[in-house]
């Protein structure tokens, strides 16, 4: 490496790691190029052109780039409809605009998935009723805990779905700041007929963060009658600024509208502002820019498994989202390994990445984030909690070249601080 100096010992070992990342890295280039294709023709079928990249104002009425957007992204998730804008403030306001948009006070909801992700208990109000959860709205919430294998518990979740009525069953398919596994889209489905199987009008809904685009079909292929995300994850490409998208049945699209904006408004509102451009882009880009952080999650899966740590997924096991979680066992560890992250990053490279109180969580945090856009995580990032076992959760990389310096640079810097000795 001309550009970045890393020690001797490392550079053999990166010869080692990408060797081991070949066979991981054909799958994902598969998938890739089946998604982009899915993407293309959803572009050229939805008859996008360059009047759709236009900007509005004010209400926005009519803007046909937004509404072509919408279906163009149904057409790539095979949904019936989609709404994608960049004025959803996070992918948690996204979430909570489709659970409000379908439920309602004396409903039911149950988590099939166990605990979700940290700042959608608050939307539930899973812990306290806070104001404005749906609990405070009297939305009732039960959850199934999942098996002692981390798998969702299908024998108890169609038992309790077939002792009452419920509105909505909620599955989150990324792992999220838990060390249990991803759900494949293969459990998805399996979750999606045991549901139906038993109450066949209960709504099925995917918190589908960091899944888009890692395999070939999206929940709403699968029997998911509605799902959400974040624009600053997988399908925003890297390229759009913020937002998100829902996408699913028509029907249920129409009501999280009404949420979205205002009852007897919905969708007919919502100016963007000069964003198309951005979306359309970022969401062309999608499949690719998910595939380049996927490699970046191998290789450190690779390379960290050679340096003896332990690694989930493993470098060769199917992947359902773009994070990795790397075991690092100590407090010093997850320090050094975020600073050194920190230094191979784009932007913010001087940047010290610091352990802190974070609201929400009882443990100090640490991340490393060097990213043209705030808080994005489809760039390379990385977070912990100063907790046993002390396990540090990264993800994303804009291009693979890049994410790798910086997943080397994190190696660098774990030997540099002497808590990787690689002599003799
Ligand atoms: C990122 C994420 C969310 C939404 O988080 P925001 O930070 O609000 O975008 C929800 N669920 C999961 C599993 C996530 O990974």
């Amino acid at each position: 490496m001309d550009y970045f100096k890393i020690d001797k010992n490392l550079e053999l070992l990166d010869i080692k790691a990408t060797e081991k990342c070949s066979k991981a890295f054909s799958r994902i280039e598969k998938n890739s190029e089946y998604n982009q294709q899915k993407v293309l023709s959803a572009f050229i079928d939805s008859g996008v052109s360059e009047m759709h990249l236009g900007v509005s104002t004010g209400y926005g009425y009519d803007d046909v780039g937004r509404d072509t957007l919408d279906k163009v992204a149904a057409k790539a998730f095979g949904a019936e409809d989609a709404l994608i804008r960049h004025s959803f403030a996070s992918g948690t306001h996204t979430l909570s605009v489709a659970l409000f948009g379908i439920l309602r006070p004396g409903d039911t909801v149950i988590v099939l998935t166990g605990r979700p992700y940290d700042t959608i208990t608050g939307v539930f109000g899973v812990d306290e009723k806070l104001d404005g959860s749906l609990k405070d709205f009297g939305v009732n919430y039960e959850q199934v805990e999942l098996l002692s294998d981390g798998t969702p518990d299908i024998e108890e979740i169609k038992l309790r779905l077939s002792s009452k009525h419920y509105k909505m069953a909620y599955i989150q398919r990324s792992r999220g700041y838990n060390t249990r596994k991803s759900l494949l889209i293969s459990q998805i489905e399996e979750l999606c007929s045991a549901v139906k199987s038993v109450s066949p009008d209960t709504v099925i809904m995917v918190d589908n963060c960091y899944g888009e685009f890692v395999e070939t079909r999206e929940p709403t292929q699968v029997g998911a009658d509605l799902m959400a995300g974040s624009l600053i994850k997988n399908p925003g490409g890297g390229i759009a600024p913020g937002g998100g998208y829902i996408a699913g049945k028509k029907e249920y699209i129409e009501m999280c509208s009404h949420r979205m904006t205002c009852a007897g408004v919905g969708r007919e509102v919502g100016a963007t502002l000069g964003h198309n451009r951005e979306l359309y882009m970022g969401f062309f880009a999608a499949p690719h820019t998910t595939a380049e952080a996927l490699k970046t999650a191998v290789y450190a899966s690779a390379l960290f498994s050679l340096l003896g740590y332990t690694v989930s997924p493993k470098t060769d096991e199917a992947r359902a989202d773009i994070i990795e979680i790397i075991n690092l066992k100590s407090k010093d560890a997850l320090i050094s390994f975020c600073q050194g992250l920190q230094s191979g990053s784009p932007v913010d490279a001087s940047a010290v990445p610091t352990p802190a109180p974070m609201p929400g969580y009882s443990d100090e945090v640490i991340m490393a984030a060097g990213a043209f856009t705030g808080g994005a995580s489809i760039e390379l990032s990385a977070d912990a909690p100063l907790r046993e076992p002390f396990c540090v959760y990264m993800q994303g990389g804009l291009n693979f070249y890049s994410g790798k310096v910086g997943i080397l640079l994190a190696a660098d810097r774990l030997i540099k601080d002497g808590i990787i000795d690689l002599r003799g």
